[in-house]
């Protein structure tokens, strides 16, 4: 299967900003005139740049999608993010009202639904989309979003074909995966999917508070996150951050770490990345838990931190 990143924020959409942009500038630059670039080396030293200054890690909150073969679009939240996903599905099917698209929700806060009404495939006629959460109720609060005080068209009248299906404690065949879920700690609860497929498990596990209690001893997290290949894992806070920030139903970076060690996860990326750390901030944070990784001394754990754009193949 394949995995892309199209959000990666927590919270609220966060632009760039104008002072952040400025201040990348002024480094890129005065990091160019230091080394004497010359316009032949412009691509290498744009490679050379380390990932805060290369890369903007993305301001557009939780989306994500998975391919188990080419054509095939499974869907999780629909944050911002998924309006450039249905921007880039209607050049195929769903832009010809031939499009098939299953789309699971973690849970309905604003900053996992608010991309739903501006997303295309939605509108258009023939599509069909399947609709699938833990919580009996998805269709009323999907409804409650697009009511007319909030949104200008209701959303029934959005002419795609649409059908609900919640999912129990079985796990749910979709396309070749393997679907398992957990409920996790957050407030108003929130669903981890786990996708199966050749004995390559994915799981996406955002919106959860995870602390040191849940991995001191044998716990029921074991049996579900358990040797992972990748694991897409809420990390909003700093430790120092998450300390005044108990119980908002996020995790640390460094909790994060201490989770993916003891569940034996091969690869960890990190997301739900708290709006007001701006990029740098971000790549500090990672480097952090680069450094704790280290100091706890596993070598088998790859860590990234999550980017939109960002593809993952999982063979
Ligand atoms: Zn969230
Ligand atoms: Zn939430």
């Amino acid at each position: 299967m394949k995995i892309k990143l199209w959000g990666v924020r927590g919270s609220i959409p966060s632009p760039l900003t104008q002072a952040e942009y400025s201040r990348r500038l002024k480094e890129i630059v005065d990091r160019a005139i230091a080394t004497g670039l010359t316009r032949e080396g412009v691509d290498d030293f744009l490679t050379s740049l380390t990932p805060d200054l290369r890369y903007i890690y993305g301001g557009n909150t939780t989306c994500i999608e998975v391919q188990p073969r080419p054509g095939v679009h499974l869907i999780v939240d629909a944050g911002t993010g998924i309006v450039a996903l249905g921007d880039e599905l209607m050049k195929g099917p769903c832009g010809k009202g031939e499009g098939e698209l299953y789309l699971f929700f973690t849970h309905t806060h604003w900053d996992h639904i608010q991309g739903l009404p501006f997303f295309k495939p939605l509108y258009v006629p023939g599509n069909r989309i399947t609709f699938i959460a833990t919580v009996p109720d998805l269709e009323d609060r999907l409804i409650t979003q697009m009511q007319p005080l909030f949104f200008p068209m209701p959303f029934h009248q959005t002419l795609s074909q649409k059908k609900f299906h919640t999912l129990g404690q079985d796990s749910f065949s979709c396309e070749g995966l393997t679907i398992t879920t957990f409920e996790l700690r957050h407030p108003g609860g929130s669903t981890a999917y786990r996708f199966l497929e050749n004995q390559k498990s994915f799981i996406f596990a955002t919106d959860a508070e995870f602390t040191g209690t849940d991995i001191e001893s044998r716990s029921p997290y074991d049996d579900f996150f358990s040797a992972a290949d990748v694991l897409l894992m809420d990390a909003q806070y700093t430790l120092d951050d998450h300390f005044n920030k108990f119980d908002w139903g996020h995790t640390s970076q460094t909790m994060a770490v201490n989770c993916a060690v003891k569940w034996k996860v091969k690869n960890l990326i990190l997301t739900h990345h708290e709006p007001s750390y701006p990029d740098d901030r971000l790549y500090q944070n990672y480097m952090a838990a680069i450094e704790h990784r280290q100091n706890l001394g596993v070598r088998d754990l790859n860590i990234y931190l999550g980017r939109e754009g960002m593809q993952i193949a999982l063979e």
